[in-house]
C-alpha cells in the first residue's frame, strides 16, 4: 500500500537546476521512487556528470541536459531533449545579494528571465501533454522571501511571489485535467549558493536566531515533500504553498 502511494514508476521527471543542492536531493529522490529522471544544470560540468553518474549507482533511469535559462534557447533545448514531462520540478534560478537601490535593469532582467519566465515557459511547453494525458505534477521551489523578502534580495524575492502565483493559478486552471501544481517555500538550506555566509559564524549566528528549530535545513529536507506533492498519496493537494523552512516563515 505504501509502496503503490508513493511510487513514480512509469511517469517521466525534469528538474531544473538539479545537479546539486536541493534540485539534486529532490531528483534523486523521484528516481529512487521509480520516475524516469531528466538532471539538468546551466552548463556541462563536473556536478552534473557527478549527479549522473551517482544516479546510475542507484539504479536511477536517467539522463542530463545542459542548458542556460536566462534565455528562452535553453527552454527550447530542454523541451527538445525532454519530450514529454508527467512531472516537472521548477527549481533552478539565481540570486544576487543587492538593495533595491544598487539593483540596475540587467539584473533585473536576468533574474526575472531565469526564475520566472523560462520557468512559466517550461510550464507553457509542458501542460498540454500532461492533460492529454490526464496525469501531470507541478512544483515550483520558492522561498521564505516570497512573503518576507530581505532588505538584500528584493529582486530575487519579487520573482520568487511572482513565480508562485503563476503556479498557484495554474492549479485552479488545470485540476480537471488530473494536473495539480504546489509551491514548496524552502527556508534556509545549507547549499552551495549560501556557504560563504553561513561559513562566516557571526553570520550563521544571526540566521540561526530566526530559525524556530535552531538548525539549517538540508537539501534532503526538502524533498520528501515534493515525492509527496507528485505521487499517487498528493493527488488531492492542489494550489498549496507549503514552507520547508524550522518555521523561519512565521
Ligand atoms: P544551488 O545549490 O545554487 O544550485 C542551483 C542549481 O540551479 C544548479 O543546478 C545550477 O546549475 C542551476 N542554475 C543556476 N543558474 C542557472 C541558469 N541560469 N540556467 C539554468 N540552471 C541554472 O541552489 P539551491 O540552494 O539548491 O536552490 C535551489 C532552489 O531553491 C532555488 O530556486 C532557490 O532559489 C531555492 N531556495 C534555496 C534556498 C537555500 O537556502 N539554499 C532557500 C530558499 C529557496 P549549475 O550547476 O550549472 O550552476
Amino acid at each position: 500500500m505504501i509502496a503503490s502511494l508513493f511510487s513514480l514508476k512509469g511517469k517521466k521527471a525534469f528538474v531544473s537546476g538539479s545537479s546539486r543542492g536541493i534540485g539534486r536531493a529532490v531528483a534523486m529522490l523521484l528516481g529512487e521512487a521509480g520516475a524516469e529522471v531528466w538532471f539538468h544544470a546551466s552548463r556541462p560540468s563536473p556536478a552534473l556528470d557527478a549527479t549522473l553518474a551517482e544516479a546510475e549507482k542507484r539504479a536511477i533511469a536517467c539522463h542530463s541536459v545542459a542548458a542556460d535559462l536566462s534565455g528562452m534557447e535553453g527552454v527550447d533545448q530542454i523541451v527538445r531533449s525532454v519530450r514529454e514531462c508527467d512531472i516537472l520540478i521548477l527549481n533552478a534560478s539565481v540570486q544576487r545579494y543587492l538593495t533595491l537601490d544598487e539593483f540596475d535593469g540587467e539584473e533585473f532582467a536576468r533574474e526575472f528571465n531565469t526564475n520566472v519566465r523560462a520557468s512559466f515557459a517550461l510550464v507553457q511547453a509542458f501542460l498540454p501533454g500532461m492533460r492529454a494525458r490526464r496525469f501531470g505534477r507541478i512544483v515550483s521551489i520558492g522561498s521564505v522571501n516570497q512573503r518576507k523578502p530581505s532588505p538584500r534580495l528584493g529582486i530575487y524575492a519579487a520573482t520568487k511571489a511572482a513565480l508562485a502565483n503563476l503556479i498557484l493559478n495554474c492549479a485552479r486552471s488545470s485540476a480537471e485535467f488530473g494536473v495539480t501544481a504546489n509551491n514548496v517555500a524552502p527556508g534556509v538550506i545549507a547549499t552551495d549558493r549560501n556557504a560563504e555566509t553561513l561559513a562566516d559564524p557571526a553570520a550563521a549566528r544571526k540566521i540561526l536566531e530566526q530559525i524556530p528549530v535552531r538548525r539549517f535545513g538540508t537539501p534532503e529536507d526538502c524533498a520528501g515533500i515534493v515525492l509527496l506533492l507528485c505521487s499517487e498519496a498528493g493527488s488531492y493537494i492542489t494550489g498549496a504553498d507549503i514552507p520547508v523552512a524550522g518555521g523561519m516563515q512565521l
